[in-house]
């Protein structure tokens, strides 16, 4: 990936991303000390405009993973939006993009800890098109690796350190020959894929694990509850859900920022379904991928507009 031409907000100011380094000791290298977000912006060629997805929903959640590391961040939400579309304006993409912003601990010298230690906060956007690919079914794997669990470090958290989990598990079953994997919490219950939460269809209703099976609770995952419950009348159900559940469902897919809706074609190499993406997988994915791209007037609360308010967003 090219990040040359990149311009990053980096502790403060707007940077090129070359000139925004941190040493080899720093804390949040060295002990994962940190958190993240992941945000998506979707380039729309017929407004000519960039559309940013749900950032108060990821400035809320990054706010609560610092404030389990007791880490504060330096703005508010409203800030931080303002700060998002300033930096978007001014990279002037006209591309899918992904942003990431991120707080870690700053420090660099030796010795793990939290308190007493600053923080950096930096946002860096990178011109992003597809993660998985959504337009043919992933083949998954239950994972040999466990969920990482609350009583260690809690997932609720998007905590950078907690990805050697999910790093783990996704980089065996792609060297096992599958797409990605879904993950069980140590008592055995289905928890999430390396990067997005796991939904089961089963006779017309809708099933996910609830936030207590050690889940990150997505923002995707919310607003795919969202349009089912407001546009489909699709019964919800959040449980705790067994293996073998993923075995005997009509249909199954994962949610994510940057998958979006990718439909699951086959569990431990038993075929979802008859293994085609199922009438409900179907209408979610597409009215999510309307709903994003501001198709559907009722969710254009979920957007923010890039360029055009460029006078706004100064900051
Ligand atoms: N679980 C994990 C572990 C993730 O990394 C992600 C991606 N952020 C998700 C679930 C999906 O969350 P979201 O819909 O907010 O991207």
């Amino acid at each position: 990936m090219d990040l040359s031409s990149i311009t990053v907000f980096a502790n403060g100011d707007f940077r090129r991303y070359e000139d925004a380094k941190v040493g080899l000791l720093t804390h949040g290298l060295q002990y994962g000390t940190g958190c993240f977000e992941g945000i998506r912006g979707y380039w729309e060629a017929d407004d000519q405009e960039l559309y940013l997805v749900l950032l108060r929903d990821h400035y809320e959640r990054l706010k609560l993973s610092a404030k389990i590391l007791t880490m504060e961040l330096p703005y508010t939400v409203d800030e931080l939006i303002a700060i998002t579309v300033d930096l978007a304006q001014r990279n002037n993409f006209r591309t899918d993009i992904y942003m990431r912003p991120c707080i870690f601990k700053s420090a660099e010298d030796i010795g793990v800890r939290l308190h007493g230690v600053p923080d950096y906060f930096a946002i860096i956007p990178v011109p992003f098109t597809s993660y998985l690919d959504t337009s043919k079914g992933l083949n998954v794997c239950v994972s040999s690796w466990r969920r990482a669990d609350d009583t260690s470090a809690p997932p609720r958290a998007k905590i950078t350190g907690l990805y050697v989990n999910s790093a783990l598990a996704k980089s065996e079953a792609i060297g096992n020959g599958y797409d990605e994997a879904i993950l069980l919490s140590h008592d055995g219950h289905v928890s999430e894929g390396s990067a997005e939460n796991v939904f089961l269809v089963r006779n017309g209703a809708l099933y996910t694990p609830d936030p207590s099976q050690n889940v990150l609770e997505g923002c995707t995952r919310r607003a795919i509850m969202q349009i089912a419950q407001e546009q489909f009348e699709i019964p919800i159900v959040e449980r705790s859900i067994d293996r073998g559940e993923l075995y005997t469902a009509d249909e199954a897919f994962f949610t994510g920022t940057a998958a979006g809706i990718a439909y699951i074609r086959s569990v431990d190499k038993r075929l979802v379904g008859d293994g085609a993406m199922g009438p409900i997988s179907r209408k979610l994915s597409e009215f999510y991928q309307r709903a994003v791209r501001n198709k559907e007037a009722d969710y254009a609360t979920w957007l923010t507009s890039t360029y055009r308010n460029r006078q706004k967003a100064a900051v």
